[in-house]
């Protein structure tokens, strides 16, 4: 019994070696010497050499390059760099009208992208999609496959790979990971989209890797992921940073959980699209009134704005909302940075100074002078990258 359990701690022992000696390779994008991996792990010499040889065998490290000798003479060390396309990485957002797949390569570099129409799929046909986008890029795959990653709306379980409750999918309790690790045999990570934009802010759009950051999805609903010490925070129930639900205004509109007056009927942009043409039956000779037709736009907005200074309320109201909820998220986390993502990003300035304004009048002075409010750095790919991130963490110890 104890031999096992001694085994068992070897191996763990080794694969945890294994990472750091990956980790440190990976970070060192220039190259660098088995003696300076030694050096940064902590680790033997003999120990990083017997990894080395192991990573460079399964093709993820190789040698490139020559270094400087150091000052006490001797050879010149061979560098050491990962290969950034030994491996693949599947990601896939489920969250949006489209479905996004992409196979990226260990840097999180996208390789090959297919896009699917998935408007109005649900349940079993909005499976199938999800199968046939990642048949695509199975065929086509020039590498060992690491993991996938599923970015899905809704609840997700994420230690079980399920998605417990997707209302515009219509998905109830759908084991994905079992599902698709039956069908590709690789690892299989799902998990939410707006946790998963959370994971890809802070890995590919934050300079600061110690950074706490809030990440709010500002969509036709609203959602938002917590990076907290450098890991994501899922809640005890999976559910942290649902705050699209926060009730925020007192006998306010009918929301579709059954409570009144939560964020989401005040912030998100269905709130805005119906706050906008409630302020055009009341300046119906408005000269902004030809640019605001149906289909309503975050950027028709915005051009509508630049003729009519005066619609400026309404989307100043949409965000004085969210600073007032996020002063709840900044009072109990402390956390320096909030960063917002949607098409709300047309506003610029003017939406990130409402929110703050907001967040100063509804926080501890200090902890709001402390919390930066800016847009994200990623675009609409964020889930996608945010799902390969996950797995190159979960499965190769990468960030
Ligand atoms: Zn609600």
């Amino acid at each position: 019994m104890r031999t096992r359990t001694e085994k068992a701690t070897r191996r763990q022992t080794r694969e945890h070696n294994r990472r750091l000696v990956l980790r440190h390779i990976f970070d060192a994008q220039d190259g660098i010497s088995r003696a300076d991996v030694a050096r940064l792990t902590r680790l033997t010499k003999a120990t990083v050499s017997d990894l080395v040889a192991e990573l460079m065998r399964d093709g993820l490290v190789e040698e490139a390059g020559i270094g400087e000798a150091s000052s006490a003479g001797g050879k010149p060390p061979l560098l050491l760099r990962v290969v950034d396309g030994a491996r693949e990485v599947f990601a896939v957002d489920v969250s949006g009208d489209q479905f996004r797949a992409a196979a990226l390569d260990l840097r999180g570099r996208v390789l090959r992208e297919q896009v699917a129409d998935a408007e109005d799929l649900t349940g079993e046909a909005a499976l199938a999609r999800l199968d046939a986008l990642l048949d695509a890029l199975y065929a086509e795959r020039q590498a060992p496959v690491v993991g996938i990653g599923i970015s899905s709306p809704g609840l997700v379980d994420t230690e079980n790979g399920i998605v417990c409750r997707a209302v515009n999918l219509q998905w109830q309790d759908v084991p994905l990971r079992e599902r698709l690790q039956t069908r590709f045999g690789v690892p299989v990570y799902v998990a939410n989209d707006s946790h998963l934009t959370a994971l890809a802010e802070y890995t590919f759009g934050m300079g600061s890797p110690d950074a706490n950051v809030v990440v709010v999805k500002v969509g036709p609903g609203i959602g938002s992921g917590l990076v907290l010490n450098g890991q994501l925070f899922y809640g005890d129930g999976f559910s942290a940073g649902e705050i699209g639900h926060l009730v925020v205004a007192d006998d306010g509109v009918l929301c579709s959980c059954g409570n009144r007056g939560c964020l989401e009927t005040v912030s998100s942009m269905r709130a805005l699209f119906a706050n906008v043409r409630h302020w055009l039956t009341v300046h119906p000779d408005s000269p902004a009134a030809t640019l605001l037709t149906p289909p309503l736009s975050c950027a028709r907005i915005a051009d509508a704005l630049a003729v009519d200074a005066r619609l400026g309320d309404v989307v100043d109201e949409t965000a004085h909302w969210l600073g007032r909820a996020l002063a709840a998220v900044v009072g109990v986390l402390n956390v320096r940075y909030v960063r917002l993502t949607g098409p709300v990003r047309v506003f610029g300035d003017r939406f990130i100074d409402a929110v703050q304004a907001a967040l100063h009048r509804s926080v501890l002075p200090e902890l709001a002078a402390q919390c930066e409010v800016a847009f994200g750095a990623l675009g609409d790919e964020a889930p996608l990258l945010g799902a390969s991130a996950y797995v190159l963490s979960r499965e190769l110890g990468l960030r």
